[in-house]
C-alpha cells in the first residue's frame, strides 16, 4: 500500500485549499482562519493520520469518547477543543484535560469550569455559543441574553473569553447563508464596541465555511469534508 497522506489531494488539503481561497476573496490574510478539526465519532487512528498531516487542533462532542481519544493520542502535541452539549456534572473532565470550549451558554456551567480549571493549566478559553436562529430547542444563549452572559464570564478567574460560537439552522438556499454569520460578527462588534477584547468567531462547517470565511470566522469547525460522512452505531 502506498501513503499518499501527503497527496496534494487529500481531503486536509482541500479543505485547506477552500479555507485559503475563501480567505483571499474576502481580503483577509492566509493566517486569519484556523481550522478545527471535528472527530467526533472517528477512531483515534484517523486522528492520528491527520496529525500526521500537519492538523493539530481537534474538536470533539462527546465526553467519554473524547477522554479515550485524548489519552490514546497523548503522545502527540495536539490542542484539544469541546464543541458538544455540556451538562454540570460533566464540566470537571473538559476543565482538565481540553484547552477550548465553544459551548458555553450559561453561567452555572462557566462558574464551574472555572473552579475546576486546574492550576497549573492556562486558563481555558472559552466561546459563548449563540442561539443565533432563534431556534427554540437549541443550545445557546439568547442574542438578548449574550451582554451579560459576557460580562460575567469576563469577571470568571481562571477562563478567559476569546469569542462566539454559532451552529446556524442547516440552510438549503446558498444566498441565505450569510445572514446568520454577520449576526454572530455584529454581535461581537457591539461586545467590544463595550469594552472587551474578543478575538474568535467560531463558526462554519463542511457545507457553509465560505460564507463564514466571508463574514468573518477565524475558526472554521470541519467533519465531514475532512472525514467522510458520520456513521453513528
Ligand atoms: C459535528 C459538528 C461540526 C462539523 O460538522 P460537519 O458538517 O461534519 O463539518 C461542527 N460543529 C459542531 C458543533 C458539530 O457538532
Amino acid at each position: 500500500m502506498t501513503d499518499n497522506s501527503q497527496a496534494n489531494d487529500s481531503p486536509l488539503r482541500r479543505v485547506q485549499q477552500r479555507i485559503a481561497s475563501a480567505s483571499e476573496q474576502a481580503g483577509r490574510g492566509q493566517d486569519s482562519v484556523a481550522l478545527l478539526a471535528v472527530s467526533k465519532t472517528r477512531p483515534a487512528a484517523d486522528l492520528r493520520h491527520l496529525a500526521a498531516q500537519g492538523q493539530r487542533c481537534f474538536g470533539e462532542n462527546y465526553l467519554q469518547e473524547a477522554l479515550e481519544k485524548i489519552t490514546a493520542l497523548a503522545d502527540l502535541e495536539l490542542e484539544w477543543h469541546f464543541i458538544g452539549p455540556l451538562q454540570s456534572n460533566k464540566t470537571r473532565p473538559i476543565a482538565e484535560h481540553f484547552a477550548w470550549v465553544h459551548s458555553v451558554d450559561r453561567l452555572k456551567i462557566a462558574r464551574r469550569l472555572s473552579e475546576q480549571r486546574p492550576a497549573q493549566l492556562p486558563p481555558l478559553q472559552i466561546c459563548l455559543q449563540v442561539n443565533i436562529s432563534a431556534e427554540p430547542s437549541k443550545s445557546g444563549v439568547s442574542l438578548a441574553e449574550l451582554p451579560a452572559l459576557a460580562a460575567q464570564v469576563t469577571a470568571l478567574p481562571r477562563l478567559q473569553l476569546r469569542g462566539l460560537m454559532a451552529i446556524p439552522a442547516p440552510c438549503e438556499d446558498p444566498a441565505q447563508r450569510h445572514r446568520p454569520f454577520r449576526t454572530l460578527r455584529q454581535a461581537l462588534e457591539q461586545l467590544n464596541e463595550q469594552g472587551m477584547a474578543l478575538d474568535t468567531l467560531s463558526m462554519g462547517m463542511s457545507a457553509d465555511l465560505e460564507a463564514a470565511i466571508a463574514e468573518g470566522a477565524t475558526m472554521v469547525r470541519i467533519g465531514t469534508a475532512l472525514f467522510g460522512p458520520r456513521q453513528y452505531t
